[in-house]
């Protein structure tokens, strides 16, 4: 039995007996891993809150042969998923846990899932500096959060080569410009007027939303947009694109719909 400290987020963790559990794990060095973290559920755990669903932590993995389940017997906290009583980032967090763990499979190392996922959980717990009372450093601004969210999947199609064409044509490479664009679930974004007649699966994108999906799949995303009118658009694309990709609708994307409001007058 040979042992190995990896870098991890904690996908999933279901209850194993009276005090255990075993952990789904998506971690940096070797991929996604399951293991079993015995009395990670006493209440005085030496696993503390690393295990605990969306941490970011090191764990001490020991393999064992093919059939049985690995053993998780160290764990430290790196960073908490910590959203307060923000109830989009609690969404858009379980979403992200079932999406990774949907798109990612054992012992497979992806490190750039990895990143992606880590990143996520830092970008939804951000602590608003300069702001004291709790109330206000729990609360995330929902906008901020569907922003993190498309970002994270943009970034999630990328690592698996299903990026969506935003700037040309995905047929033919031509210039898609910035008008109402087509956009073809199943042929991989964007298409020319030429290129989507006869195709299915075809939506018509706003220009705005199509402004938002590409500002959205760059970094920095959340000091350069200040309109994010058609993010109701944009979700919706995102939710067709990815379950065309996994072939069913993930369970937690009811949520993000009911969370997030359909687009609506700006207020301010
Ligand atoms: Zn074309």
């Amino acid at each position: 039995m040979t042992a190995e400290k990896v870098r991890a987020v904690v996908l999933r963790a279901i209850p194993f007996g009276e005090t255990s559990a075993i952990v789904t794990l998506l971690t940096r060095e070797a991929g996604k891993v399951r293991g079993l973290a015995k009395g990670a559920w006493r209440p005085k755990s030496k696993f503390d809150a690393a295990l605990d669903l969306l941490s970011v932590c090191q764990v001490l993995v020991h393999r064992r042969s093919s059939g049985s389940l690995d053993l998780l017997t160290e764990a430290f906290l790196e960073h908490r998923f910590r959203v307060g009583d923000s109830q989009p980032a609690v969404a858009a967090g379980l979403y992200l846990a079932e999406l990774f763990d949907a798109v990612t499979v054992d012992a497979d190392p992806q490190p750039a899932l990895f990143d992606l996922a880590a990143s996520a959980v830092r970008m939804l717990s951000r602590p608003r500096p300069g702001q004291s009372s709790a109330a206000e450093t729990s609360r995330l601004d929902p906008q901020t959060v569907a922003m993190v969210l498309v970002h994270t999947e943009l970034g999630i199609l990328q690592q698996l080569g299903q990026f969506p064409a935003l700037h040309s044509c995905a047929e033919c490479g031509a210039s898609l410009g910035d008008a109402r664009t087509a956009f073809g679930m199943l042929s991989g974004g964007g298409l020319c007027q030429r290129c989507r007649r006869g195709k299915r699966a075809v939506v018509s994108v706003s220009p705005p939303a199509l402004a938002l999906l590409r500002n959205l799949a760059g970094n920095g995303f959340a000091q350069t947009l200040s309109n994010c009118d058609a993010m109701g658009e944009v979700r919706a694309i995102m939710n067709t694109l990815l379950s065309n990709l996994l072939g069913y609708r993930l369970k937690t994307s009811r949520w993000l719909s009911t969370t997030f409001a359909p687009p609506r007058e700006k207020t301010r």
